[in-house]
């Protein structure tokens, strides 16, 4: 099972995704840092300090880690909406967004280009247009590890086939 943990910059994907890699039921794919590192990009996007991924270059790749020795493959990335068929949208209240956003070295137009991003629901927006299943988890206010339980609760409960009882909850 390949599950994408999507969300705009900030709302906790590589957080939550990390608690992840020490149970043996589950695959992490950290994709952003697997783009860089094998340069599974077209572009460089110098102005806007980011880089153009492949797609098909990063499909192909992810297909290619997915190790079925592990029950379930996350994949943290913004773009993961992009490669896998259930998605969870992790998502944030902008005033706490900002505040994250702010504590990196973001531009002040790349923390405003990110904060409009989900306001408008961009990337919830595109999972339900493209993916099978989608689920959306708010991590403004618990605990990363509030957001662990859930993610392991969606997990379960897809395996189970309860998906009308998860869509009625995570939606
Ligand atoms: P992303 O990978 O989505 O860009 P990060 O995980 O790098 O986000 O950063 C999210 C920040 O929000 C971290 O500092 C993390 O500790 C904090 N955070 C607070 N609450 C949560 C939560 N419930 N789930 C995930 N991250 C959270
Ligand atoms: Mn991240």
């Amino acid at each position: 099972m390949l599950i994408g943990i999507t969300g705009t910059p900030g709302t906790g994907k590589t957080s939550v995704t990390k608690l992840f890699e020490k149970d043996p039921f589950y695959q992490v794919i950290h994709l952003n840092e697997l783009i860089k590192e094998e340069k599974l990009y077209s572009e460089v996007d110098t102005e806007r300090d980011c880089v153009v991924a492949d797609m098909d270059l990063v499909y192909n790749r992810v297909l290619e880690l997915q190790d079925s020795f592990y029950p379930v493959t996350i994949v943290d990335s913004h773009l993961s909406h992009h490669i896998a068929d259930i998605v969870i949208v992790l998502r944030t209240s902008p005033v706490k967004l900002k505040e994250r956003l702010e504590k990196r070295k973001y531009s002040v137009d790349k923390v405003r280009e990110n904060l409009e991003a989900e306001a408008l629901d961009i990337i919830l927006a595109e999972a339900v247009d493209w993916c099978e299943k989608v689920f959306e988890l708010d991590t403004t206010a618990g605990a990363v590890e509030g957001t662990f339980k859930d993610i392991e609760r969606i997990v379960k409960g897809l395996r189970n086939g309860d998906t009308e009882e998860l869509e009625k909850e995570f939606r």
